[in-house]
């Protein structure tokens, strides 16, 4: 059956659709995409630049990106029924159109009729305004109702812990609720909006590193009109202060930290040779203790049997032996072995 438009009468083939009963050509030119000209209320945080949409806030983008969002996720609101927009290429030629309104061209792919896709182009209206971003308003107002203070067991962070700290604390869901960072010589400190946030900052870096968590709080005064304390929650986050090569003492035996991971550590046993694990809470109650006296030599393996293994000092050229322990069974000449001193006694491992 021919197809014909009502308009201009051309003949149309079964891959032209139909719109309205006009031929595409028609239809652009008498009705174009829009139904209406799109009017785009574009808000941004005069502070940092935040974007709000949907009544959120999110990364400062261009405003020509901004814009070609807006149209292509609201097209429902502004286009002619039978049109859609699959993508808008360009926005350009922004410029003013009143004391508070802007226009720009959008160029665009659209699929007309379910059917076929045609480039065409169209004009949106928009205005821009400012505000301070609930964010922003608060670090303005300095006003926190938590304090997150990360330290470790050592006095002191370590370069890798300070840049682990750093890229938790920009976790979008953290970063957001942040009022202050202060790094101190020891650690940060962390004045946080909502104590709820601060509690997943520190199960965050619990999680991940075995830190110890203690939470106080501090009343600053009762507020009688909501019947409740307000103060700050303090939460103390330390980090264990164990590193591949510590040696430690668990029930009068001794050991050598040869793996630590964000669950826990292992250990060699000095004594035995054997590997046992151990998680953050046995350090952090005392059952595991790390040694502070302890002196590291270097061996060279220069010989085994079934039972010992011959040791070789490269500094003075002696000879020592030392029985094959469990975590010396695969030894094999050459290879490089630690002795540790550890309360008049010399333990020997390879971790
Ligand atoms: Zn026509
Ligand atoms: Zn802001």
């Amino acid at each position: 059956m021919a197809r014909y438009c009502v308009k201009c009468g051309r003949e149309l083939g079964e891959e032209t659709p139909i719109v309205n009963g006009l031929c595409p050509d028609c239809f652009l030119r008498d009705y174009g995409v829009f139904r209406e000209t799109p009017v785009l209320d574009i808000v941004f945080c005069s502070k940092c630049g935040l974007w709000r949409y949907h009544g959120r806030w999110v990364q400062p983008l261009s405003i020509e990106e901004i814009i070609r969002r807006m149209v292509l996720d609201n097209q429902q609101h502004y286009v002619n029924s039978g049109v859609e927009i699959i993508e808008v290429d360009e926005v350009s030629s922004i410029h003013r159109v009143g004391r508070s309104f802007y226009e720009a061209v959008v160029k665009m792919h659209v699929l007309l009729g379910s059917q076929a896709i045609y480039s065409v182009s169209g004009i949106v209206r928009f205005s821009v305004s400012k505000t301070v971003c609930p964010q922003c308003m608060r670090r303005a107002s300095k006003s926190f109702n938590a304090l997150v203070q990360v330290r470790s067991a050592r006095g002191r962070l370590s370069d890798d812990e300070k840049s682990y700290v750093r890229s938790v604390l920009q976790e979008p869901s953290i970063a957001s609720d942040i009022v202050e960072v202060i790094e101190t010589r020891n650690g940060f400190d962390v004045k946080m909006f909502s104590p709820v946030t601060a509690r997943r900052l520190a199960s965050i870096i619990n999680r991940d590193r075995g830190a110890r968590v203690i939470e106080t709080f501090k009343t600053r005064r009762y507020d009688p009109s909501r019947g409740r304390r307000e103060g700050v929650t303090t939460i103390s986050i330390r980090l264990p202060d164990l590193v591949v090569g510590d040696v430690v003492s668990y029930n009068g035996s001794y050991g050598v930290v040869c793996s630590v991971s964000s669950s826990g550590f292992k250990v060699v046993d000095l004594e035995s040779g054997v590997y046992r694990s151990f998680k953050f809470d046995d350090y952090w109650s005392k059952r595991v203790v790390r040694e502070e006296s302890v002196v590291v030599k270097e061996y060279v393996v220069v010989g085994y049997d079934s039972s010992m293994v011959y040791l070789l000092d490269p500094m003075d050229g002696s000879m020592i032996e030392y029985p094959r322990l469990a975590n010396l069974n695969s030894v094999s000449e050459g290879d490089r072995i630690k002795g540790y001193w550890v309360k008049g006694r010399m333990y020997m491992a390879r971790i």
